[in-house]
């Protein structure tokens, strides 16, 4: 069977983002791109169901600008097999990047979509369930734990004060959460070994889907700045300035 998994091109994580002066979005001018951590972790995971020969082929998807085939790479290096950008300028967002997907999706015909839990430059945490929707399929969001047995795929879920565990039927959609696995290094002769490895190229309006925005950023502002930290002289003094401060009855 098939797995698609979903890689997308972000900020890298060690970077940090400044907002722009108009308050119109982040300055990503020159910032440095990586493959979004928990896609990193849903390719290691459909690379493993491939080592263990449940899955047959894995094909990496990215949506965005050319520079997205340098993310793609990155997912041939450790071990999937091809790869499909949809290449496009237009800023997408969640909704947009679920009907490409489903639109993949009903080329490809995978039995599991795997995707990062949420991407780390707009936090949506929407598009695998999106998704899910869209296909009519059922979907296990956060997961840290995944056995495929047949038709049937038992994820173990992170949740509030626990782990939950769920199972469902195969084609799915599965969220990898952060400690679902712990994602391999590329080595140099899998790096140069993924350059022969085919990577297509398609359009939104080949795929047939409208990407337009549904949503409006009306302002991206930057969190309040700590205020300085005081000293104080012994536990007294603390208690005494603990017990004044507002809100402290
Ligand atoms: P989000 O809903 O934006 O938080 O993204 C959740 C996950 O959907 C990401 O971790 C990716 O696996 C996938 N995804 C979202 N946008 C894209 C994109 N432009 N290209 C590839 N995958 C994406």
């Amino acid at each position: 069977m098939k797995a698609i998994v979903a890689v997308k091109r972000v900020v890298d994580y060690n970077v940090k983002v400044r907002v722009k002066a108009d308050g119109s979005g982040v300055d990503a001018a020159n910032a440095k791109m990586s493959m979004n951590p928990f896609d990193e972790i849903a390719v290691e995971e459909a690379v493993r169901l491939k080592e263990a020969g449940i899955v047959s082929e894995v094909i990496a998807v990215s949506i965005g600008a050319a520079p997205c085939q340098d993310t793609l790479r990155t997912a041939l290096a450790v071990g999937a097999d091809r790869a499909i950008l949809v290449e496009t300028g237009a800023e997408i967002q969640p909704l947009g990047a679920a009907k490409l997907l489903r639109a993949l999706c009903e080329r490809e015909s995978p039995r599991i979509v795997l995707t990062g839990k949420q991407a780390i430059d707009d936090d949506a945490n929407q598009t695998g369930q999106m998704l899910a929707a869209l296909m009519g399929w059922p979907q296990a969001t956060f997961a840290s734990r995944l056995a495929i047995d047949g038709d049937v795929a038992t994820v173990e879920r992170e949740i509030d004060g626990g782990v939950e565990t769920v199972e469902m039927r195969l084609p799915a959609v599965v969220t990898a959460d952060l400690r679902l696995n712990q994602p391999r290094y590329a080595t140099l002769p899998n790096i140069m070994r993924a350059r022969k490895k085919p990577l297509e190229t398609v359009t939104p309006e080949a795929l047939g889907v409208d990407v337009s925005p549904r949503l409006e950023i009306l302002k991206v502002s930057e969190p309040p700045r700590r205020a300085a930290g005081i000293r104080v002289a012994d536990v007294a003094e603390l208690a005494a300035r603990l017990r004044d401060a507002e809100g402290v009855a």
